[in-house]
């Protein structure tokens, strides 16, 4: 029904062009010109807390998280104000307050040219009490340089058998192995045992100290935003956090963009991950995807690999 005042009504007309009605759903159409679903009040509240911290939260400040919400395909009339209100509310990020004065890329002692050649590894300390249930009290971190993909297991011990096992199996044997690791000079980094691993492998090992004033901190300066999710979720969950660390690096790794501007995930996977809100509200990806035949399918199979020629 459109007003009977014939401004008001020109109005309507206007920004109803901005907006499609599919399989009983309102779309709005984005500067970029994508579909975005348009979410009322129950679903806007729901969006903003699962976005910002639930299973795929990575606790992100109200702009970033308003973009996050956007590239994930929703919309409604308040969002940028509603996602501000949110973090700023959110009672872990008021207890671990964000490091608002650091810089946004910490200088790199050389730059990583491609993905998995380079990773800052760090050790989440002095013990984290309370203890785990399955009694661990630190987190080992690593991150690669370039692709931001992160690694990270609970631990018992700061032993130096350890890291060395973590560089082994979650870094060489995955990854392939690295051109170099940058830690800091803490001892369970800095000893023996690590420098035959990188003798055996063929890495460098760059390590911050007092003579080696450009690498100080970097490890830790490079990990601080991984570091920072997870101390956020250790101290909402007291006693399982060890549970819960798969859970944050998958948010990290969808919600952190490399220089190439997309997410961890979709540069090393190649596609865009979905997330459970996609699953609960779809988004028109989502939608679109699940009235498509086998045939339509197969066509878009195709276009993609297609694309993926033309690169
Ligand atoms: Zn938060």
């Amino acid at each position: 029904m459109l007003p009977k005042d014939s401004r008001h009504k020109s109005e309507v007309r206007r920004r109803a062009t901005h907006f499609i009605y599919y399989k009983e759903t309102l779309y709005r159409r984005s500067l970029e010109g994508l579909f975005l679903r348009c979410l009322g009040k129950e679903d806007s509240i729901k969006a903003l807390k699962e976005v910002h911290a639930g299973i795929c939260g990575a606790h992100q400040s109200g702009p970033k998280l308003q973009f996050q919400l956007r590239r994930m395909g929703y919309y409604w009339p308040k969002m940028v104000q509603d996602s501000m209100d949110y973090a700023e509310k959110c009672e872990a990020c008021q207890y671990h307050a964000n490091f608002l004065h650091q810089p946004l890329e910490p200088l790199h002692p050389t730059v990583a040219s491609w993905s998995f050649e380079a990773w800052g590894l760090n050790l989440v300390g002095p013990a984290i009490t309370p203890k785990s249930s399955a009694r661990h009290s630190y987190i080992l971190v690593a991150t690669d340089y370039f692709s931001k993909w992160a690694e990270a297991i609970p631990l018992r011990e700061a032993k130096k058998e350890n890291m060395k096992n973590f560089i082994r199996t979650h870094i060489i044997y995955r990854y392939n192995i690295p051109h170099r690791i940058v830690t800091d000079n803490g001892r369970q980094f800095s000893n023996s045992m690590i420098g035959k691993l990188c003798e055996k492998f063929k890495f460098e090992q760059y390590k911050s100290s007092m003579y080696n004033a450009a690498v100080n901190g970097l490890a830790e300066a490079f990990n601080k935003p991984l570091c920072n999710l997870l101390k956020k979720i250790v101290s909402k969950s007291k006693w399982d956090w060890q549970e819960r660390i798969g859970e944050v690096l998958w948010a990290y790794q969808t919600t952190h963009y490399t220089p190439t501007e997309v997410t961890s995930y979709s540069f090393v996977y190649g596609v865009e991950v979905v997330l459970p809100l996609e699953r609960e509200i779809p988004s028109l990806r989502m939608a679109v995807q699940e009235g498509l035949t086998i045939e339509d399918n197969v066509m878009l199979r195709l276009q993609e690999l297609e694309v993926l020629d033309e690169k």
